[in-house]
């Protein structure tokens, strides 16, 4: 994250206390712990991966294949950063403190056995080990580990995207780096939809009726809802594959420009909720929200 990038994560973060309404504590935490993000790469600045091959990537994108590129990260950097996260964390919510150390004293273990750098599977593996060891929550663990991984994709993946032809794709994975989306965009002039990848920030177009995760296009079994006052957002639902994926009205916010949908979707996350409640589940794999949370309703 370079400095431009963090004062427009700022910005969005303000724009979005106005924008939604159940973000006003979460705003807090998510900008301290931008923040940790973005001193933290200013001390250790991330060596981007050289770009893929152009003819070769034009190739793999027309022939429907992304290039799945998943960087391994730095075993040592990648715990680095989820201390300095928690350091951060317990300023803001002092009742962290004891999850914090939690973590760290399993963060300390896990650096003596790790390999140096780690494979995308590896740092899926140790969120599970901390929701598992320690009192981190699942809603949490994502935020941290979903940051985490776009923080360091995105500036390894850099020279790569400037020479990837996203407009020739159609597919509902990420072209980079293959991740499934969570979250898309309605263009404010056009009402088209744009994919954005959560783990790597690449964007492409993509048809509104067509479900991203099965290719479903039966218009029957697709739809969404929106909350009343709120068109901001919509969870796009499939019936047939029973998942769900949010897109951002930015007609109905008069974005220009380009908008920072990860913090968007952070900002709406009582979304994931309402969709969970509904049966769906997060195409992206990503889980927003606690179990006890989606059952607490269902009495
Ligand atoms: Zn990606
Ligand atoms: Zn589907």
């Amino acid at each position: 994250m370079n400095e431009l990038q963090y004062k427009k994560c700022q910005e969005e973060i303000k724009l979005c206390t106005r924008l939604y309404d159940n973000f006003g504590d979460a705003s807090i935490f998510i900008s301290t712990v931008c923040k940790a993000a973005y001193e933290f790469f200013k001390e250790n600045p991330v060596t981007p991966l050289p770009a893929y091959d152009k003819d070769e990537a034009e190739k793999l994108i027309r022939a429907g294949q992304s290039l799945a590129l998943t960087p391994k990260l730095k075993t040592k950097k990648t715990v680095e950063l989820l201390q300095s996260f928690g350091r951060v964390m317990t300023e803001v919510n002092p009742k962290l403190k004891e999850t914090v150390k939690q973590i760290n004293d399993q963060l300390e273990k896990f650096l003596l056995d790790e390999p140096e750098e780690l494979t995308k599977e590896d740092i899926f593996n140790l969120r599970d080990l901390l929701i598992k060891e320690t009192e981190l929550e699942e809603d949490l663990a994502t935020f941290l580990f979903s940051f985490l991984q776009y923080s360091f994709y995105r500036q390894y993946l850099q020279p790569t995207f400037e020479v990837v032809r996203t407009d020739l794709w159609e597919g509902g994975n990420c072209p980079l780096c293959g991740e499934k989306p969570h979250y898309g965009l309605l263009s404010s002039e056009d009402g088209a939809k744009q994919l954005e990848c959560w783990s790597c920030g690449t964007k492409w177009l993509h048809t509104r009726i067509k479900c991203p995760y099965c290719d479903n296009t039966d218009m029957e079994k697709l739809g969404f809802f929106t909350v009343e006052d709120n068109e901001k957002v919509r969870v796009n639902y499939c019936q047939k594959c029973c998942q769900y994926c949010k897109t951002f009205d930015a007609r109905k916010f008069h974005a220009d420009g380009d908008v920072v949908l990860t913090i968007h979707n952070l900002a709406s996350l009582d979304y994931d909720l309402l969709a969970r409640r509904e049966g769906f589940t997060p195409g992206s794999g990503l889980e927003w929200v606690n179990k006890d949370e989606i059952i607490e309703t269902q009495d």
